[in-house]
Parts: structure tokens; sequence; C-alpha cells
């Protein structure tokens, strides 16, 4: 629950509080991890009323855990939505969103480019079981979507050159066909969008990144209206089964108390980073959503309350600077993911997106000298003279 007295504070204070309260058993401060799959019925009655959905309770942890739930909570108070269903990772809550909402014959469209995963999953998968499949341009949304259209999906910013979607226009195309409106809120994080209060009904997270932010746990989370959420979890999460553990969850409900300080270090961080790198002689170019001249720099504004973490650069030197730039750095560690405290980099043409058809790789702006920097919470001065050591050095 929500403690009593919560629900008008600020986000900063929702942060550190929404979900938790005191344990009603033993009145921990901390939420307790419950480790447990299984939970007694207590009486044989009672056990027939809780199958029977004629009393509350929980009954197996791949459905429902206490510690699982208040991490549900929490995220879906951060994104001002009804409920949340948490999941064993980012692609497992994809998957279930995507499984019970979608079926032969029912479109999924989106606008790119997308998580590689995702993308992997609508077009190997979905489209094996009857499902189409459409990438739509969102200069020509209309044209894309029709009445068979389920569900309309996005992320923003996106991958790799943190190239923004105008939600508002997403979720307007979208409910005139009678879709839903997904938005992956992974690189923004609720501190940073909404997309809710921007017309999206469903907000997908990879919890791995940001929420937890410290790389040491794999997770994901749907937060949307209470109806469409339990149907996720009795079917998407009862039956394809990638349920979150509860000491993950912990870990994730922990993320979420430091998550609005993380944020605002990040984004100032990044900042420092994308400023001293555009005017260096050895960059070609810098994607980051707060210069002035970044392509959807007005949208940014409206839409985000600060810029974000990441930071994708294009060295003039094409791979060999790319690959001397990533071999010199220090404090930024070449691994994928994102949203960690530690700073990691990583050169997308030779490795995420390494088995992209060349040209479409190119499309995407995934160029031989971009490297993608996922600026950590160090402090901001050791990171520009790291960027800067590793450009000259
Ligand atoms: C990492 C990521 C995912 C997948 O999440 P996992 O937790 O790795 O399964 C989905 N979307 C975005 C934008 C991501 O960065």
């Amino acid at each position: 629950m929500v403690p009593s007295g919560m629900s008008d504070k600020r986000i900063g204070t929702r942060a550190v509080h929404a979900g938790a309260g005191l344990d009603p058993t033993t009145g921990a401060h901390a939420t307790p991890i419950v480790q447990t799959s299984t939970f007694g019925y207590r009486s044989f009655a009672r056990g027939e009323r809780l199958f029977a959905g004629d009393e509350e309770g929980y009954l197996y942890s791949r459905v429902g855990n206490p510690t699982v739930a208040a991490f549900e909570r929490s995220l879906a108070d951060l994104e001002g939505a009804e409920a949340g269903v948490a999941f064993s990772s980012g692609m497992a809550a994809i998957a279930a969103l995507a499984f019970t909402v979608l079926a032969p014959g029912r479109q999924i469209a989106y606008l790119g480019p997308l998580y590689g995963g995702s993308e992997g999953l609508f077009l190997e998968v979905l489209q094996r079981f009857g499902v189409p499949v459409r990438a739509v341009d969102a200069d020509d949304l209309d044209r894309g979507l029709d009445p068979a259209t389920g569900i309309v999906y996005l992320e923003t910013p996106t991958n790799p050159t943190l190239r923004l979607h105008d939600l508002r226009a997403a979720a307007d195309a979208a409910h005139a066909v009678g879709a839903l409106c997904v938005a992956d809120n992974t690189f923004s994080t609720p501190i940073l969008t909404r997309p809710l209060e921007h017309g999206a009904d469903v907000v997908v997270h990879s919890a791995t990144k940001y929420l937890g932010g410290h790389g040491d746990a794999l997770g994901g989370v749907l937060a949307g209206p209470a109806e469409l959420m339990a149907e996720i979890r009795m079917e998407g999460l009862r039956h394809l089964g990638g349920a979150l553990g509860p000491l993950e969850a912990f870990l994730f409900i922990r993320g979420l108390k430091t998550l609005p300080l993380r944020i605002e270090r990040h984004c100032a961080n990044a900042r420092r980073v994308a400023e001293t790198l555009r005017d260096h002689p050895s960059v070609a170019a810098v994607h980051w959503p707060g210069f002035p001249d970044h392509p959807q720099h007005d949208l940014a504004t409206r839409q985000m309350a600060d810029f974000g973490g990441m930071v994708s650069l294009e060295l003039t030197g094409g791979k060999p600077a790319a690959g001397r730039f990533l071999d010199r750095l220090t404090l930024f560690t070449q691994a994928v993911s994102l949203g960690d405290v530690e700073s990691l980099a990583t050169h997308p043409a030779s490795t995420t997106h390494q088995l992209l058809d060349p040209e479409l790789r190119l499309r995407e702006g995934v160029t031989d000298g971009l490297v993608r920097l996922s600026v950590g919470i160090e402090d901001g001065d050791d990171l520009v003279e790291d960027v800067l050591q590793a450009l000259t050095g």
C-alpha cells in the first residue's frame, strides 16, 4: 500500500515511500524478502475460497509474492498507473504483454528503431505465430495503422542516436484505431518522463537498467490499467512463467528509493560529457537530446524533465578510432547494458548491431565510428578527464 497521506506528495518523496509501509506482521521498516515458492492455505475451506477468487491472498510466487507486490506498487505509483506486474527480465515483460494482448491477425505496429531484443521478439517470434508486425513511420502514423492493430509500440528516447518519439501523437493515433499505446520507458524512467501522462496506456521497463541501477539484478515491469494488468498476470505471467524473484524485487525497491538522486547525477554528468565531446576535433557528432540542434530538442523539452544519462558520439576516424577510444577509457567499462551507477561504453556496430544488414545499420545511425556511453554517477570532473585523455592519449 502507499502509506496514507503519500499519494499527493511529489515524485522525489514517493520514490522513497511508495509501495512499502511497515510490514503488517512484524512492523519491519524495510520490505522483507519473502523467499518462498508457495503459501499455506491455513484451512481446506480457505484454499477453496482462494482458488475461487472469493478471498485475496498469496498462493504461489509465480503469480504473486509480497516482496514482488511491493515493487509493483512502487513502480506503478511513480508512473501514475493503477497497477503493475513484475517479471524476471524486461524481455519477459514485453513477451507477456504481447502474448496476452495479441493474436493471429491482431497487428503490432512499432516506431523504430527498437531495442534489438524487442524487435527480434516481434519479427522472429510473433510473426511465426501469425501476428502481423509492421514498422511504421512516425511522420506517417495514420497510414500504418488499421483496425486490426492491437498495439502501437515505441521507445523514447531510443538507441543508438537518442531519437525521441512524440508520445501524445502515437497515443492519439493508436486510440483512433482502438489500439493500446505501449511505451518502453527504460531510458527515461518515471523521473524524466511519465508516458501515461502523455496518453500512453502501458509502460514497459527493463528494471535491469536505471530502476535497479547497480548492475546486479535482472528484471522487468509493466504498469497500466488494473484490469489489463490482472489479465496479463493471469495469462502472460502465469502461463509463460517469467516471474521476478523476491530477492531481485527487494533490490529494485531499494533502487527506486535513490532513483531521483541518481537520475539527477546521471543527467548532470551526461551534460558535461556531451558538452566536452562536442567541441573536440576527433569527434564528428554528439547525439544528446539536450543540444538545441538535436532534431527533437523541442520535443525533449516538452516530454522530459531533463535529458537523461545516455550520450552517443561519432568519431571522425571510424572503427579504428572507436576501438582506440574504448580501449583507452579507464572509468567506462566496455559492456552492454546501461543505467548502472558505473559508466559503461559500447561500440554498437561491432557488438549489439553486428549481425544487422549493413545498410539497415547505417539507416539506424549505427556508423562504424559510433560509440554509446551510459554515463554513470562518478565525479563529473573525472569522467570529463577520462573521455578527454581517451580521445587524445
Ligand atoms: C535492456 C532493454 C530491454 C530488455 O530488458 P532485459 O532486462 O535485458 O530483458 C528492453 N528495452 C530496452 C530499451 C532495454 O534497454
